[in-house]
């Protein structure tokens, strides 16, 4: 919200806010799942996201979409599998802060394993992604001919005789069996995919660490499938009064999500146009290619949010940086400050404030 905010909010910027509350959640038997897509939030251009609960076993249905999907477990445990253009074969299991990265046309399965199945997040490099026209395998496979199925694979048309009439998409099943019986069964003959679609998140030293909080990059540097998947993220967690330091990315717009905590985030458009707004668990921001912004912890517990981007890499401009590789007489002359105050602001990027 921003009921009350500060004066130095000015002009008619739109709301870069959306909270997944406001979004239909649709039931089934294996979980449920809502999204937040341009359709609902203007703003949200170039990324769309998804929220998914799957109970212990269920299963979201294998298909594939045009978009790639770029996932970040929230709690549980989920085993996922993918098969590439060459046949080649992907299974993990990826628990709470982990990730994957499935580039468009990938097929692809999600299945809840852990004591109370999985929750996690999507993020799809397009704003009009809609998690409800993917193209599901049960779904195809019952509008193909009998005929055709049966020659395709060389077998009795009867086989096919059980097929499914109604939608799977999201819905309860037997476990897997274990982790490295179905590994060694996937990859006969063709082997597993080069790059792995997942990331141990979970397990990454930070790339920043600060008084203030710390910062984990996970781009095409140290994912190598984020190259062709095209979605990095920063995953940043900031201690109570912490500050997300005043930057912008010059290379993409950012999906922002808040995973746990209060915090408070302010915007600007150009032309005196400035907007702050609180955000809480659950909570998506957006924020146009090369506006400049700020997050802050405003609660007495850590926030935990994700900086996502329809890109390679990672990158991100610093204003403190900036003016401090800029001339300190030239700098002056804009803020007034006094030059001292310039030639002391560090030389590296602070990311993170306190230090
Ligand atoms: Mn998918
Ligand atoms: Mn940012």
């Amino acid at each position: 919200m921003s009921v009350w905010p500060p004066k130095t909010d000015n002009g008619g910027q739109p709301p870069f806010k959306y909270p997944f509350s406001f979004a239909h959640r649709s039931v089934y038997g294996g979980g449920w799942t809502r999204q937040v897509t341009v359709r609902d939030f203007a703003i949200s251009i170039k990324m769309a996201g998804v929220q998914m609960r799957l109970i212990r076993g269920g299963v979201r249905e294998l298909h594939w979409h045009v978009q790639s999907e770029w996932a970040y477990t929230i709690s549980g445990t989920c085993r996922i599998t993918a098969v590439d253009q060459e046949g080649r074969a992907f299974i993990d299991d990826v628990s709470a802060g982990d990730l994957w990265l499935f580039p468009g046309g990938i097929p692809h399965s999600i299945q809840g394993i852990g004591k109370e199945g999985c929750f996690f997040l999507l993020v799809f490099n397009d704003g009009n992604f809609n998690e409800f026209t993917t193209f599901l395998l049960s779904d195809w496979m019952r509008h193909i001919p009998k005929d055709v199925l049966a020659k395709n694979f060389e077998v009795p048309a009867s086989t096919f005789g059980n097929l499914t009439h109604e939608e799977l998409y999201i819905f309860p099943a037997q476990l897997p069996r274990s982790l490295l019986t179905e590994q060694q069964e996937v990859s006969q003959e063709t082997g597993f995919v080069p790059e792995t679609y997942a990331f141990f998140a979970s397990q990454m030293p930070p790339n920043v660490t600060r008084l203030g909080g710390e910062v984990r990059i996970v781009d095409a540097r140290n994912f190598p499938i984020t190259s062709t998947g095209n979605i990095s993220a920063a995953i940043v967690t900031l201690k109570p009064g912490g500050l997300r330091e005043l930057h912008w990315h010059p290379n993409d717009d950012e999906w922002t999500y808040f995973v746990k905590g209060k915090a408070r985030m302010g915007v600007f458009a150009a032309a005196e146009m400035a907007r702050t707004m609180n955000f809480q668990e659950g909570d998506v921001g957006y924020i146009p290619i090369s506006q400049p912004h700020w997050i802050e912890n405003i609660g007495d517990e850590d926030v935990i949010f994700l900086e996502v981007f329809p890109t390679r890499y990672f990158e991100d401009v610093s204003l403190a940086q900036w003016l401090a590789h800029t001339p300190s007489r030239l700098v002056n002359q804009h803020i007034s400050t006094g030059e001292a105050f310039i030639t002391s602001i560090e030389k590296f990027k602070a990311v993170i404030r306190p230090l």
